[in-house]
């Protein structure tokens, strides 16, 4: 029987005492927990991501007097991979680990631990929320982890010099918890920063993806550990100049596929699955995929997963078009076998921006489709380019957009992110010559504006 205990933290720690290697350990193990009430525990506390293996994390937290100065805590899941790695201390050996400043706040954070946090693809994130000065307005900062960042280097060195004297330790203890303890820790694969790399690949293999997913729907940038990517077709079929996120193509997924990613991501994830709530179906128009067949998907997830029975789980990013071709019903269909919210590219509300970047969309008809979504009871965000139409309509672009947005029905959320283009992109080679390129402090107004006068949230592209 599971036996499934209330309270973070609710597990004593161990200690392993002095390892031959000068380092003190100690362990512990938090049991499984029920994901449904607990899978937002991280966010609530709002300070830290250390107890994000909500279902059962395995920790272990290590000193070298004389090598380094601080604490090392290491987050482990149920299948051996780090999850996270913090330092409490400036200096690990040769390693100097200074606190980020860039967009982090000191003052919120007299003692900031500087940690960093895996993604399921792999991909290293510094993150916290910073309470902002002037409001009490709690807002999520994160950066992307370099392969040649001070910290990351530090814990990946920590972790194969960690998983090394762990498995080097055979004598029986005589405490039966800590015999306990390290026995638990002895059966994970605990993996090396080789075979994390290893488990990264594995990971992007089953879903057919080479290098990483660009870009997963922005309302999920608060999930990032809780929803499970699932490929159900390639491509957008856009001709955005601005834009090389995909290929042009659309290609769907044959169902037997999906299925088949369906099966070895459970595999993947294994035990882990107790703390994924959500999936994001991926690539850039996952409503084009004919609605019995995404809907089959959708169930066949819904169960291989063991997602919640009654709640719908998935988010999209859709194209306006497509879904003002599906009839309300079929959405409310989709709604019901487990689409929870769709992400729509609205870039402008300017139809002239609209038509010089080739975006192939008519307002009217991207308004249809929001409503109708919202009819469905489906979520919708919709994203906002800063920039896009360079000097030549950075007040028509500001206004309009303004205006449309606050024609829409009110529960969309709205997200903006920076027009980031390929240097050989057809919009900087032929485009921002005729459109000219805006200073940062004109972005920073139209940061503003998007902000004050429509509530927007900045939407960050973490490769995953
Ligand atoms: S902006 Fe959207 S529709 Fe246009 S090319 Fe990029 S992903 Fe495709």
């Amino acid at each position: 029987m599971v036996n499934i205990l209330d309270g973070l933290n609710s597990m004593p720690w161990v200690s392993l005492g002095r390892l031959p290697n000068g380092w003190v350990i100690e362990l512990a193990q938090i049991p499984p927990r029920d994901k449904f009430k607990y899978s937002y525990d991280l966010w609530s506390n709002g300070l830290a991501f250390e107890a994000f293996g909500i279902a059962r994390t395995y920790k272990a937290t290590i000193r070298a007097a004389g090598y380094g100065d601080g604490l090392w805590l290491l987050n482990f899941d149920t299948q051996g991979r780090l999850l996270n790695a913090s330092y409490t201390g400036a200096r690990w050996g040769p390693f100097e680990i200074s606190a980020p400043t860039q967009d982090f706040s000191l003052l919120a954070y007299p003692r900031y631990r500087p940690e960093i946090h895996r993604l399921i693809g792999g991909t290293w994130l510094r993150a916290k929320w910073i309470d902002k000065y002037e409001s009490s307005h709690l807002t999520y900062r994160l950066e992307i982890v370099e392969a040649q960042d001070a910290l990351y280097q530090a814990a990946m060195r920590t972790l194969d010099d960690f998983v090394r004297a762990l498995s080097a330790m055979n004598t029986q203890q005589n405490d039966p918890l800590t015999e306990r303890l390290l026995d638990a820790f002895r059966k994970l694969p605990l993996r090396t920063h080789t075979e994390l790399d290893a488990e990264a690949a594995r990971f992007h293999e089953i879903l057919g993806i080479s290098g990483h997913i660009p870009v997963e729907p922005p309302e999920l940038a608060l999930d990032h550990y809780h929803a499970i990517p699932l490929k159900v077709q390639d491509g957008c079929g856009g001709l955005c100049t601005f834009c090389s996120l995909y290929g042009r193509k659309i290609r769907i997924a044959p169902v037997e596929l999906v299925f088949r990613q369906i099966d070895l991501m459970a595999e993947y994830l294994g035990e882990e699955l107790d703390h994924f709530t959500k999936v994001a179906l991926l690539q850039g128009d996952a409503l084009v995929v004919p609605p019995e067949t995404l809907a089959r998907e959708l169930e066949y997830a819904r169960e291989k997963f063991a997602l919640s029975s009654s709640s719908a789980f998935a988010h999209a990013f859709a194209k306006a078009t497509t879904v003002a071709r599906a009839p309300v019903p079929q959405l409310v269909n989709l709604k019901k076998r487990g689409l929870l919210h769709v992400n729509l590219g609205l870039e402008s509300g300017c139809q002239d921006v609209l038509n010089l970047v080739k975006k192939g969309q008519e307002l009217s008809e991207f308004h249809g489709a929001v409503s109708a979504l919202c009819e469905a009871g489906i979520g919708v965000s919709v994203n906002i380019i800063l920039g896009v139409g360079g000097l030549k309509f950075k007040e028509r672009h500001v206004q309009e957009t303004v205006e449309f947005v606050r024609s829409l029905p009110s529960a969309v959320t709205v997200f903006y992110s920076p027009l980031q283009i390929a240097s050989t992109s057809y919009y900087v080679r032929n485009q921002e010559s005729s459109f000219g390129r805006l200073s940062d402090s004109d972005m920073i107004e139209q940061e503003n504006v998007f902000q004050r006068e429509l509530g927007a949230y900045k939407y960050l592209f973490v490769p995953i």
